[in-house]
């Protein structure tokens, strides 16, 4: 719980503030840019929020990791415990209430009539697990690696999902390992692309030739203007993780939709495959 007295001098004076346990994971300032902002290490409010703006900035508290956002003005949380998972566009949903356990990495909810799917875990938070109970329940749970699995176990217990990772991770616990280079279908409308670089099992999610999911192999880097990978952030092989990088090149999706940093929407595949060659250019460089 956040508390005032150790809240940043830099938060601008009000009712919203954050406190020295934010570990800068980047979910509050992606998601209320107009309240929060990154500032040396940490995220600041920098405005407080209009009327219209209380909800997301609500929203952003719920989903902080760390419970590093406090308020005074509780007005908005009933309606923002409510509103996850929050929908993005055609069924996909991103679930907030991330978690510490994966430094606050991102993960979504893909509500299909041939039964719902889970990217990656969220915080086994009691309003999320009752919102996605009246939504179907988590037939699949896919994890992009071994970093991102934060309360998969909780999801299991209560949804009954089969939790599908690669098997080069050699993490325990999954009903089902997925071994090899090659694409596995899991269904007709979803492949899983064995993307290794990050991790050695890293894998990516594609969903209706639409939307990419990608743990940490890949993400939309708002400073750059650019797709972009971290050679810094990689725990497994560079070279590995620049060629993973260009199998995606074989795949059309509109979407790009990352554990940590700026997700990406382009018109069409043909746009996104312009942005993802201009970023393997710089990333190749480095
Ligand atoms: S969501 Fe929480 S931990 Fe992440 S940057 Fe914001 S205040 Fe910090």
């Amino acid at each position: 719980m956040a508390q005032r007295a150790k809240a940043f001098s830099d938060n601008q004076p009000g009712a919203f503030f954050v406190d020295e346990s934010c570990i800068d994971c980047g979910t509050c300032y992606t998601m209320a840019i107009d309240v929060f902002e990154g500032a040396e290490g940490h995220s600041r409010i920098h405005h407080q929020p209009l009327e219209n703006q209380r909800l997301r900035a609500s929203m952003a508290l719920l989903a902080c990791p760390t419970s590093s956002i406090g308020t005074e003005d509780k007005s908005s949380m009933a309606e923002a415990a409510r509103a996850f998972p929050d929908p993005i566009e055609d069924g996909v949903h991103f679930c907030g209430f991330t978690s510490e356990n994966s430094f606050g990495a991102w993960s979504y909810f893909l509500q299909r009539e041939a039964g719902n799917v889970m990217m990656d875990s969220p915080r086994a938070a009691q309003p999320l697990l009752k919102r996605i109970e009246e939504l179907g329940g988590v037939k699949t749970m896919v994890l992009s690696h071994q970093d991102d699995v934060a309360d998969h176990a909780t999801f299991h217990e209560r949804f009954g999902c089969e939790r599908i990772m690669h098997a080069d991770d050699h993490y325990a616990g999954m009903d089902r390992y997925i071994e090899g280079a090659d694409p596995v279908a899991l269904a007709p409308d979803l492949l899983f692309i064995p993307t290794p670089g990050h991790t050695a099992g890293s894998a990516c999610l594609l969903y209706r030739e639409t939307f990419l999911f990608t743990g940490d192999h890949l993400w939309w880097n708002p400073q750059r203007g650019m797709l972009s990978a971290s050679k810094r952030v990689n725990w497994h092989s560079w070279s590995k993780q620049l060629k993973s990088l260009e199998k995606l090149l074989d795949f059309n999706f509109r979407w790009v939709l990352p554990g940590h940093g700026t997700s990406k929407r382009t018109e069409t595949a043909q746009e996104m495959r312009r942005e993802l060659e201009r970023g393997l250019e710089y990333l190749k460089k480095l």
